[in-house]
């Protein structure tokens, strides 16, 4: 995809950050690879309003245009899973009500279902709290996707990334509803959760599930 597609395809998952209320008003983030580092949504704009030429490139660097719009305050975390994680080429972060929940009570979304494994592992781990914006969340948030395609993060909401784009916003609503239903299960008992040797057997066959 050439770079103006990226910046149009960033721009469409955007506007589906609100409609589909995976994340309210400004909040969440998106970021592609590209070249020697990634396109990124700008800081604090209303995604209904984004021209492709507000989406910014930073290298790998972490170096950025000062005199154009400013990246995404988050744009430490998105480098570093670029950098630590090869496979990664497309970023979704978002404060999808349900993931959000969950991290401010600080729980992790542990295999109460076998899709839990879309993710990566018997688990889906929840960062612990930084600053927004800071090296100490990014550092944070790495650790828990050792081996995970997907976190909550402590009182902030989750970040999912994947081989594309569309792809990344998938897992985002995959990991939402997972919350959703954890919670749910929450409410109503003490939900049973399914061992290491189910999930290692169900991580073995999503491998080949999406079409
Ligand atoms: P940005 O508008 O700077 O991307 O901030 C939104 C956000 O979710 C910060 O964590
Ligand atoms: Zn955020």
């Amino acid at each position: 995809m050439n770079e103006l597609l990226i910046r149009k395809n960033i721009i469409k998952f955007s506007k589906l950050l609100n409609k589909t209320n995976l994340s309210p008003l400004r909040s969440g983030n998106i970021s592609v690879r590209c070249k020697n580092g990634f396109l990124i949504t700008p800081s604090g704009m209303k995604y209904e309003k984004l021209k492709t030429k507000d989406i910014v490139f930073v290298n790998m660097k972490g170096e950025f245009n000062k005199s154009k719009n400013k990246p995404s305050s988050e744009w430490k975390f998105h480098k570093d899973i670029y950098k630590n994680r090869n496979e990664s080429k497309a970023i979704v972060h978002c404060h999808s009500k349900n993931a959000l929940v969950l991290s401010c009570i600080r729980k992790k979304i542990p295999a109460f279902h076998y899709m839990v494994a879309v993710a990566g592992g018997v688990d889906i781990r929840c960062a612990k709290y930084a600053t927004y914006g800071t090296s100490q969340l990014s550092r944070n948030i790495i650790t828990a996707l050792k081996e995970r395609s997907a976190c909550l993060i402590e009182n902030h909401g989750q970040v999912s990334f994947s081989n594309n784009l569309e792809n990344a916003f998938e897992l985002a609503q995959e990991v939402e509803h997972l919350a959703e239903q954890y919670l749910e299960c929450l409410r109503v008992g003490k939900p049973k959760i399914l061992t290491n040797s189910e999930m290692n057997k169900v991580l073995a066959k999503v491998k080949n599930y999406k079409k």
